[in-house]
């Protein structure tokens, strides 16, 4: 299915909570996950922080804690894979504030998460200043008096974008989506922009888009392809198809 590969293709992937569901963190459509006991403008907006810190926390310290007893799944295990028998460049951009991508590759020297993963909408395991901007290793659990290491002030928040805030390192997304060959989208709704959008940007400019997902999202008429089934199965599935494709191409 798709196009004629040579190994020389810049592949973007876009994964959302769906990927990281069957590792056992909630989605926004789960009907019992965390998100249904909380009111999303309370929790992840910077109204709702300036409001009630301490409730935003305590969300957040329950999602990090949930996370960190989290394992990736085979979705994960297989786009790391990917990463590394795929000649061309692999650029994974996730939606997701769990560090499920990252814990399928060994950490680089310095610290830093692996190079072609892009969280743009932040990271449970990150703190962030509201007063200097200084960014720091979250703790298990924070508060709203803790003070920042670099500048003592008690404004110590999630490093999260939240709704109405601007996501992470879009100029970099957007340029990646405009040298795609192939962009694949991976368990998330397309209820959310700019991410929603990608397929549309990115199948402008030239590249073949297929999104993989438990039902079809609000955008799928934006893609070539539709694969239908859990992450878990269709992810290693679809991987194991394109590395195979390389080794034997069509005659
Ligand atoms: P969403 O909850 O809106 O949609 C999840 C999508 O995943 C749905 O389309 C659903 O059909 C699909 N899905 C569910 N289980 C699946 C499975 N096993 N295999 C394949 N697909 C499956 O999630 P979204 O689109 O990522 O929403 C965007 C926002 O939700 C983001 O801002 C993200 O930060 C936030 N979020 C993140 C996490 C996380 O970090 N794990 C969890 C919940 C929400």
């Amino acid at each position: 299915m798709g196009p004629k590969l040579t190994g020389g293709e810049f592949i973007v992937i876009l994964t959302g909570a769906g990927i990281s569901a069957e590792s056992g963190l909630g989605t926004f459509r789960d009907k019992d996950g965390l998100w249904t006991r909380y009111d999303l403008a309370e929790v992840a907006t910077p109204e709702g922080f300036a409001r009630n810190p301490a409730l935003v926390h305590e969300f957040y310290n329950a999602r990090r804690a949930n996370s960190r007893e989290a394992r990736p799944n085979p979705a994960h295990e297989a786009l790391a894979r990917l990463r590394r028998d795929w000649p061309g460049d692999v650029l994974i951009v996730t939606q997701n504030v769990d560090d499920l991508h990252e814990r399928t590759e060994p950490a680089p020297p310095g610290g830093d998460g692996p190079s072609g993963l892009i969280h743009m909408h932040g990271r449970l395991e990150g703190a962030l200043c509201a007063a200097c901007g200084h960014r720091w290793p979250a703790p298990a659990r924070m508060a709203p008096a803790d003070p920042c290491p670099a500048c003592a002030a008690a404004a110590t928040r999630p490093d999260i974008v939240w709704f109405g805030e601007i996501p992470y390192h879009m100029d970099e997304i957007w340029f990646a989506l405009r040298q795609a060959d192939l962009f694949v989208s991976i368990g998330t709704s397309g209820t959310v922009y700019p991410a929603a959008a990608f397929a549309q940007d990115a199948g402008r400019a030239g590249a073949w888009c297929l999104e993989i997902n438990a039902e079809a999202s609000a955008v799928a008429e934006d893609f070539d392809a539709v694969l239908i089934g859990p992450a878990s199965r269709k992810v290693p599935e679809w991987v194991e198809g394109l590395l195979a494709a390389l080794s034997h191409p069509p005659g």
